[in-house]
């Protein structure tokens, strides 16, 4: 690793090219080029490049031309310099602000081809799956799009379940990762939950479940005991106490139950040898930013409540709300909790309640970790003009709900939301099959009018796929694809899939 990059390439205050990075830079391309292509680098346009490509994630190739007055044969020259060093190409794609993203989607999505299947319109079974199980849900979420009064028909319980069971019969087995159990509404008012959970253990797939928590009781657990052979279990948090709970999920029990299922839950896990490795994940509020440290102090409660003697939750994710209408932090906010994730990181290491708790701070909280306060993934919001030229890529993704609806955005797929069928592009039951539907897809068979407020169907995911996709449009028209961008397509170059879905390491 270039020692420097790092200490002076992302900080919010980089401008001058310090002599250090030049050298830095000048003494890595001599490993990689011969003395007479060496003299026609400019350094200082090489560290340029890295730092706008690893400080933006979705910068267009015809961008960075007009940034550094460049022209097109420049750029592809120097994207063919920095494709040579395996330290620069590190740089790139490990150490930015657009690291998370890099690891977490962009590659991910690159790699399993999803991308270049949607552009040329082959048939490809979607990336990632969403099973939304759910029947049902005992919050009422302040931030949550799902109309409150809507319920499935428990008449549709069965043929819900065999249309799953044949869906994950029909998937390719090339990516043990591809479905995850979610919401919708709560996976745990599904009373087979734990047969769906045993079709995708039958097919080798990873399992892994998001969950509230309310329902996690021994006796629920009692009933369905698949529960325990899931891979990945991640529970929602929507608070550190009865007020915080009441207030956004409206339960008054909210706080009591789930702050109770949670160590009843791991001592069972336990005692039954259960490999499922187990998360948190929690929303820094604006508001609450300060209650992180609380977050912290249950974690280690939690820990001593189920009788352990460290540390045996295996992950936190810690997330930005990435809500369209949400409050952002402000300048100063974002310098406190960036001074906050680093104390935690420290509490971390120090504490035995707490080591080898793994923190997952996604996209946004990654680079107020790493000291970039500049910028959230609110820089990185589908703006109007994206989503009407790409409103989304079903190869990528799809959720399913339990009427076999297959919706191309994740946050659409709430029972009656309003407006949210629109982004439905068939129905397993009634189209017989996923590759059915993506070949509809394809011929032009599904058609919407985006609306503005269309942008909120989208979580986090979506926002970076749309925004790829537009990137990897505009990449194209001008002329440098991503082959012949700044990233080596040795990382298209990968056998087996393995991306996780609920957290990155
Ligand atoms: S966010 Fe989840 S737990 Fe909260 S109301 Fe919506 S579906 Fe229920």
């Amino acid at each position: 690793m270039i020692k420097n990059f790092e200490k002076y390439l992302f900080q919010d205050d980089f401008n001058d090219i310090s002599s250090i990075l030049v050298e830095e830079t000048n003494v890595n391309l001599k490993k990689y080029l011969n003395s007479e292509i060496l003299s026609k680098v400019d350094v200082s346009t090489i560290i340029k490049l890295i730092h706008l490509n690893g400080s933006d994630p979705f910068i267009k190739q015809e961008d960075i031309c007009k940034v550094l007055s460049i022209t097109k044969e420049d750029l592809l020259f120097y994207n063919s310099i920095l494709k040579k060093s395996s330290e620069l190409q590190n740089l790139l794609t490990t150490i930015g602000l657009a690291s998370k993203f890099l690891k977490n989607t962009i590659l991910p999505v690159i790699q399993s081809g999803s991308l270049d299947a949607f552009n040329k319109k082959q048939n490809y079974f979607p990336f990632k799956v969403g099973l939304f199980v759910g029947i049902s849900c005992m919050f009422e979420c302040t931030f949550c799009g799902r109309n409150y009064d809507a319920k499935y028909n428990r008449s549709t319980l069965d043929a819900g379940i065999e249309m799953y069971k044949k869906l994950i019969e029909e998937a390719p087995d090339n990516d043990p990762h591809r479905f995850y159990i979610s919401g919708g509404l709560e996976p745990l008012t599904n009373p087979k939950i734990g047969e769906i959970i045993n079709s995708l253990s039958v097919k080798k797939f990873k399992t892994s479940m998001y969950t509230n928590a309310y329902m996690l009781t021994e006796k629920l657990l009692n009933k369905n005991k698949e529960i325990f052979d899931l891979d990945y279990l991640r529970i929602s948090l929507y608070g550190t106490n009865h007020e915080e709970y009441l207030q956004t999920t409206k339960h008054k029990n909210g706080y009591q139950q789930v702050f109770s299922n949670i160590p009843k839950y791991l001592k069972l896990k336990k005692d039954r040898g259960s490999k499922t490795q187990f998360g948190l994940n929690y929303i820094v509020l604006k508001k609450y930013t300060e209650k992180l440290e609380i977050l912290i102090d249950k974690i280690i409660e939690i820990n001593k409540e189920a009788g352990f003697e460290k540390n045996d939750i295996d992950f936190l994710t810690l997330r930005e709300d990435f809500s369209v209408d949400s409050e952002k932090y402000n300048d100063q906010e974002k310098i406190n909790l960036s001074k906050l994730l680093k104390k935690v990181d420290k509490q971390i290491k120090n504490s035995s309640f707490l080591k080898s708790l793994h923190i997952d701070y996604g996209f946004a909280l990654d680079g107020l970790k790493k000291g970039y306060t500049k910028k959230s993934l609110a820089d990185s919001f589908v703006t109007e003009e994206e989503f009407h030229k790409n409103f989304g890529v079903p190869h990528a993704s799809v959720a399913v709900d339990l009427y076999g609806d297959v919706y191309m955005l994740r946050e659409a797929a709430f029972l009656d939301r309003p407006g949210s069928k629109r982004y439905i592009i068939g129905n397993l039951i009634k189209d017989g099959s996923m590759q059915n539907i993506i070949e509809n897809y394809n011929n032009n068979k599904f058609k919407v009018e985006t609306k503005k407020d269309d942008i909120g169907y989208l979580d986090a995911w979506d926002h970076v796929v749309i925004k790829l996709a537009n990137q990897d449009d505009s990449d194209r028209k001008f002329g440098i694809p991503f082959e012949l961008g700044p990233i080596s397509d040795k990382v298209k170059k990968v056998e087996k899939l393995s991306h996780k879905i609920h957290y990155s390491e």
